[in-house]
């Protein structure tokens, strides 16, 4: 089971237990043990990485604070495991710790300085916040909300390829919601913007934080209303309706466009 951390705390490694649990990550991956079964343990990368080393605390997993760290290259006796993958073959618990811990420290890496004044920020220890001492300007992790919208018309499924997929994938329409709009707002926009149809009925389903860097998905459906599925943005190569029961390749499990598509495609 995993809680989060409501506080800023930073410690070098050699203070922290020994089995303390440590979230190493670069761009794109988290560093294992084993072949990738777990995350290593304090105790064990006293030898590979300084002990001066700051590590930011993320939460707690199965009793054990978890604790993160960016670094530049693979930590020796470590494997590099893609993060995304993480969701797809790691409980629950596990996929959250390893997506706070590596927002949290990235989000201190990145907030040393006020963007007001320029001086140099506190992290408040009361509160997940940097605080700038000099003009008081107060720093929260940012998180982007984004949609991934499920449009359905009768038991077919709106599906794009996108140019960045491989394999020919299809997946569901999604995007970021831009300052001031409101989450459907944001649905109709997306949708109209990137496929010139129109929608009506959203009902949300669930939500999935995506730390890539710090998204937070939130799944809806929506029913079909009106127009003619057109590629319009220059992202999409093909938009097609697929049947329930014949759809294409889709996202890989993990995603959360994986877990809404199965999901309709059962009932
Ligand atoms: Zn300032």
């Amino acid at each position: 089971m995993f809680t989060v951390n409501q506080t800023n705390r930073e410690e070098h490694l050699a203070s922290l237990p020994d089995d303390d649990i440590i979230v190493l990550f670069d761009r794109k991956c988290v560093f294992m043990c084993d072949g990738g079964a777990r995350l290593p343990r304090a105790a064990e990368l006293r030898t590979s990485i300084g002990e001066e080393e700051l590590l930011v605390l993320g939460g707690n997993l199965n009793r054990h604070d978890c604790w993160g760290m960016q670094v530049a290259a693979v930590p020796p006796g470590l494997l590099a495991v893609e993060c995304r993958s993480v969701f797809v073959t790691q409980e629950a618990g596990f996929a959250s710790a390893v997506s706070r811990c590596r927002e949290l420290a990235e989000w201190r890496s990145r907030h040393r300085f006020c963007g007001c004044c320029g001086s140099r920020l506190d992290f408040s220890s009361s509160d997940l916040a940097a605080k700038c001492d000099k003009c008081n300007a107060l720093y929260y992790p940012q998180i982007a909300p984004a949609v991934i919208v499920a449009i359905l018309r009768g038991n077919e499924l709106l599906l794009a390829n996108n140019r960045r997929f491989t394999d020919r994938v299809y997946s569901l329409i999604a995007g970021f919601v831009e300052a001031g709009e409101s989450v459907e707002d944001a649905v109709h926009r997306e949708i109209f913007e990137e496929t010139s149809l129109r929608v009506k009925n959203l009902r949300y389903l669930y939500s999935q934080p995506w730390p890539f860097p710090n998204s937070l998905m939130l799944g809806l459906t929506a029913e079909y209303d009106s127009g003619e599925p057109v590629p319009n943005d220059g992202e999409l190569t093909d938009i097609q309706w697929f049947p329930l029961d014949k759809l294409p390749r889709i996202p890989a499990p993990g995603s959360i466009a994986h877990r809404i598509i199965k999901e309709l495609a059962k009932k």
